[in-house]
């Protein structure tokens, strides 16, 4: 036990510390961190999980549900420093049993493979990723001859969104048309249809979509006897960013942790993000009063993170939100420097000048790690991504489009995936087709005829007879496992390499992609995970084709705010905030899409250590959102910014008229925005 008082509780303030011992390491009332950005309520969470540990909590009986798996492992690395400094040495070990730490649809692909036999699932279940449920969606929509009806029916896309939607937020499907996609009222009793189809799709292909990882988890956590058994493999279970969690995932705690015992969550309501994922605000609103008595409350109001004027400038922003539970926060970490509002002309401008500026504070001893620009969608990154190659400057960057995207990267994955469940239909449409000559119809024909494990027994495909033999050795060997993994991923990377030179022009850059495959495989201890994992949290993207930097080697963060969560960087740079891009246009219309989009810059906002930038386009090009297509658009300062709140921000246009030669500095200078001045003269 930890008789002396210990230092790592000293650096705490009064509410931190109290979260952090309540209950005094027993599986204690349940507990809610409710609080602003900053406020340190990810590291209170770690705090508890070490203070717990310290107090004889066993890590292996903790389930730690975060946002992202760079979140978890984040997660683990603090616990791992506080516990060994409370622990010595034996600390470091002890973080080690915390195996059950990750997102909820990583823990619930575990769970459920684990406990697979209790609930008529087969384990060797594939996870579809979201074009790969687009793409069965698809396949039932064409054998119902629902897309012949072309004109009328809800695409693939919207087809799955629509059913996400109802899955996720537990609604009735009508309830769901009538509020979000009206237009497809009418054909309500079609999709049912259609879903029904879907859901028997999946389970002919033993095959879970991402929402099922919850849908089937939460289901099996309804039955009691199997609820009991996992509830009572843990003692503890702790989630951070529950602002942004579902009807499904508070289900799920709920049958985990019935009375709430054990229970500890922390999130912040002005930083919820992803109700487009049917993620409820209402969860965290009303999670003290689930429980009699009611959870223990610890509100903090201190930001450790960001400047006063940083700060400042965050809260006037969201002061602005219609309704917010945690209230504004303080620091006293005093600057001089307000954040910049940035006028340039372009994107072109945007880009040259954040590179300029991010150079400049490399220069100044600020390296690359510490710097982020962040964005509201991915593609609004393009003329940046294009700036910092010629300028070498290497980057990373978070969301949107992934390397996993990329053809032969998915053809690989369709290999391993089919091997694992010959019954996914959409891995083996795909893997068969790679074969010259097969197409469609004679992939259709092998894969009605798969209802046993002997891929042997397979008829060949109509023209596939010369490579057929070599294909069915190959997928044999991954069946019975013969080359032990990871040492697979090389004879199917052997076997796919001709096909790849045919179908490829570019063939040998797409080569050097696979080998970075083969790496990144050989981090993971099975096949299994690794498909599980790669499908549910995919590595990022970089700036260079030798892939993702390792650990030592200096990079620029590029990430979408959605994807920003959690995180901080010394010097955030925002780019677009405009109106169309920031809030995004799609969202004009409802005013909770609206209140949303302004908890976004919020959340961008609160990024920031030292220096914010907040850069505004005169000019922008909009892709596709218009009836008219692709255009430039003169844009105006986000509706979030308006006159009253513009003295928490230096104003800046950049760059000054190419002169004589100014410094850069001399580039700096207040704009004045005629725009308003013209319209100002007839009002
Ligand atoms: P967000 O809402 O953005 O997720 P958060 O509330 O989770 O933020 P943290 O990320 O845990 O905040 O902490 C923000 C910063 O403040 C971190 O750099 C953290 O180390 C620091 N910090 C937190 N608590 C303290 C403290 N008591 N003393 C000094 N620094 C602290
Ligand atoms: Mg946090």
């Amino acid at each position: 036990k930890t008789a002396e008082p210990v230092d790592y509780l000293a650096k705490l303030n009064e509410g931190q510390r109290r979260a952090v011992e309540h209950g005094g390491g027993k599986a204690a009332s349940p507990l809610l961190i409710i609080a602003g950005a900053g406020s340190g309520k990810t590291n209170t969470l770690a705090h508890r999980v070490a203070h717990l540990i310290a107090e004889g909590a066993d890590p292996r009986r903790m389930l730690l549900l975060t946002f992202s798996r760079r979140a978890a492992d984040d997660m683990r690395r603090r616990v791992e420093r506080i516990a060994a400094s409370v622990l010595g040495a034996k600390g470091s070990t002890l973080s080690e049993g915390l195996a059950w730490a990750g997102t909820f649809h990583a823990i619930g692909a575990r769970l459920l493979r684990e406990h697979a036999f209790q609930i008529g699932l087969d384990p060797s279940f594939t996870i579809h990723d979201r074009e790969d449920s687009a793409d069965l969606m698809n396949l039932v929509r064409h054998e119902l001859g629902f897309s012949k009806k072309e004109n009328r029916f809800p695409t693939k896309n919207t087809c799955l969104t629509v059913y996400s939607r109802v899955v996720n937020a537990q609604e009735e499907l009508e309830g769901v048309l009538k509020e979000a996609f009206p237009w497809c009222l009418d054909c309500a009793a079609d999709l049912r249809t259609l879903f029904s189809a879907y859901v028997e799709a999946k389970l002919q292909n033993n095959v879970l979509d991402y929402d099922d990882l919850l849908l089937w988890w939460s289901q099996m956590v309804a039955e009691p006897m199997i609820a009991a058994d996992i509830a009572a493999r843990f003692d503890h279970v702790l989630v951070d960013e529950y602002q942004d969690t579902n009807r499904l995932q508070s289900s799920i705690l709920l049958a985990l942790k019935p009375d709430g015992h054990g229970l500890t969550v922390v999130g912040d309501d002005a930083q919820s993000i992803y109700s487009f994922r049917a993620a409820t605000v209402r969860n965290i609103l009303d999670f003290p009063a689930q429980f009699s008595p009611p959870a223990e409350i610890v509100t903090l109001d201190r930001n450790y993170r960001s400047t006063q004027p940083i700060l400042s400038a965050a809260n006037a922003v969201i002061s602005l939100a219609s309704e917010r539970f945690t209230k504004n926060l303080w620091t006293d970490r005093q600057s001089a420097e307000k954040p910049q509002l940035v006028t340039v002309r372009d994107e072109t401008s945007q880009a040259d000048f954040v590179a300029t500026r991010i150079l400049e504070n490399r220069e100044e001893g600020m390296t690359l790690k510490q710097q982020a620009v962040l964005f509201r969608t991915s593609h609004h990154s393009g003329p940046l991504e294009v700036e910092l190659v010629r300028r070498n400057i290497p980057f990373v960057k978070f969301g949107g489009l992934k390397f996993l995207d990329a053809a032969h990267v998915k053809d690989m994955l369709a290999v391993l995936r089919w091997a694992q469940n010959p019954r996914d239909r959409v891995a083996g449409f795909r893997v068969l087709q790679l074969l010259p000559g097969v197409g469609p119809g004679g992939a259709a024909k092998v894969l009605d005829a798969v209802d046993t494990d002997d891929i042997a027994a397979l008829p060949a495909p109509p023209r596939a007879s010369e490579d057929w033999p070599a294909f069915v050795a190959m997928v044999q060997a991954l069946r019975t496992s013969q080359d032990a993994w990871p040492g697979e991923m090389e004879a199917v990377r052997r076997w796919y390499e001709p096909h790849l030179d045919r179908m490829h022009e570019d063939a040998t850059v797409r080569r050097a992609d696979l080998l970075q495959l083969e790496q990144i495989a050989a981090s993971y201890p099975s096949r299994e995970r690794f498909l599980t994992e790669l499908t549910l949290d995919p590595p990022s993207a970089t700036s260079d084709e030798a892939g993702p930097p390792s650990r030592d080697e200096d990079y620029l963060i590029l990430s979408t705010i959605h994807s920003a969560k959690g995180q901080e960087w010394k010097s955030v740079f925002v780019l677009n905030t405009v109106d169309g891009c920031l809030p995004a246009d799609v969202a004009a219309g409802s005013k909770n899409e609206l209140e949303e989009e302004r908890r976004l810059l919020y959340v961008a906002m609160t990024r920031a250590r030292d220096s914010l930038h907040l850069i505004t386009p005169q000019r922008f090009f909009t892709h596709g959102q218009h009836a008219q297509g692709d255009r430039h658009i003169y844009a105006n300062r986000t509706r979030f910014i308006p006159a009253a709140i513009l003295s928490h921000f230096e104003q800046v246009m950049w760059p000054m008229a190419r002169a004589s030669g100014a410094s850069r500095a001399a580039a700096v200078h207040k704009p004045v925005d005629l725009r308003d001045r013209m319209r100002g003269m007839w009002r």
